[in-house]
């Protein structure tokens, strides 16, 4: 299958993540067509067409597939079960979401394709929290199988006495627990995969972050990393073959003493790589457009010796003044409305 320009391209979820995708099918002449819950989300002020439904609405979600060639999602906490009227329209399909909803699963997934992660045990109750905290050693970081995000639905066991505070914060939820990583830093790799199983890595970003949320990600990653991103580019490529991912796919990593340890997959673009709208010859938008529709992927050689990105979360966008004043300062606004504490406002690109 090969769509070409002039074909529609549904976007489930319409966050900055669905309005970068739109704004990159824009370009190369496709049209979008975004599906999501909200009243006016920022990515259908930049899309042609919008559905406001429910994810779990069927009967929206088969009208929604019937009018594009292609649906993909932007956000992987979506309900499974309902996305089976869309067929193999679907792409990456949902067995990349299924594995990447549930932290169980995905850790379970990860470890069978071979890759190390952060030792963890399950935990379904209070006493479990103190099993593993006497198995793995404390700390140790809880997190909620589903519906985590941006350092959402997780809380430190510091000590084994706060196990059941840190039941309590997480909301008495089905999760994990991840003993602590004494990472010297954080990279991801992002990679897209075509339907024949070609895929191709862009340059790999050090990422840091505060609060479990992404602050910056800098490319050149370093050498610790760049010591270390063969494995995992060649761990990421199997994660991606196991699933036959079609699309973009992110996989994050700790870059210890001892070599890279799996954080987690997102199966889909990603905020460590917003920097390539800008710093690769193809950003990771396009390459996902190009993934799902059958084309060639692009290539992702850097076009200048390295780029930084950092998020504007929150307050951060008060400082739009002083961004839009910098020369080379490639600013980025997703026309979200009010800038709560911890919400992703913005992005700012710099390329030297
Ligand atoms: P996550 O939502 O799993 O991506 O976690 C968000 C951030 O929290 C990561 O990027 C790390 O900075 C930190 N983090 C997550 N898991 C661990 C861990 N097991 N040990 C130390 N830091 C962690």
């Amino acid at each position: 299958m090969s769509l070409a320009p002039g074909s529609t391209i549904g976007v489930i979820g319409g966050g900055q993540l669905g309005r970068m995708l739109a704004m990159a099918a824009a370009r190369i002449g496709y049209r979008c067509h975004i599906f999501d819950p909200h009243y006016a989300p920022c990515a259908a002020e930049v899309a042609g067409r919008f559905t406001r439904a429910a994810f779990t609405d069927e009967d929206a979600l088969r009208r929604f597939g019937e009018a594009c060639d292609v649906v993909t999602y932007e956000f992987e906490n979506l309900p499974v079960a309902p996305l089976a009227v869309l067929g193999d329209r679907l792409r990456p399909g949902v067995r990349s979401l299924e594995v990447a909803q549930d932290r169980m699963v995905e850790k379970r997934f990860i470890a069978g394709v071979g890759s190390t992660l952060a030792p963890w045990r399950l935990v379904d109750g209070g006493d479990d929290i103190s099993a593993a905290f006497d198995a793995l050693g404390g700390p140790i970081l809880l997190k909620t199988r589903r519906l985590g995000y941006d350092g959402k639905g997780q809380a430190w066991v510091d000590d084994r006495d706060a196990a059941s505070a840190a039941w309590e914060a997480i909301g008495r939820q089905p999760a994990v627990a991840e003993a602590k990583v004494a990472f010297e830093a954080e990279f991801s790799v992002i990679l897209a995969r075509t339907a024949a199983g070609e895929t191709k890595a862009f340059p790999i970003s050090r990422n840091e972050h505060d609060g479990g949320i992404l602050r910056r990600s800098v490319v050149p990653a370093g050498d610790l990393i760049a010591g270390q991103q063969g494995q995992a580019i060649a761990e990421a490529e199997a994660l991606a073959a196991a699933l036959d991912h079609v699309g973009v796919m992110t996989v994050e990593f700790f870059a210890g003493a001892d070599g890279p340890l799996v954080n987690e997959i997102a199966p889909r673009v990603h905020n460590s790589g917003h920097w390539t709208i800008e710093g690769t010859n193809t950003s990771q938008f396009e390459q996902h457009l190009r993934a799902i529709c059958g084309l060639p992927l692009g290539d992702t050689a850097l076009v200048t010796g390295a780029a930084s990105m950092q998020n504007l979360i929150g307050a951060d966008v008060d400082c739009v003044a002083d961004l839009i004043a910098e020369p080379g300062a490639r600013l980025h606004l997703y026309g979200k409305g009010e800038a709560r504490p911890g919400r992703k406002m913005g992005h700012v690109t710099r390329l030297r």
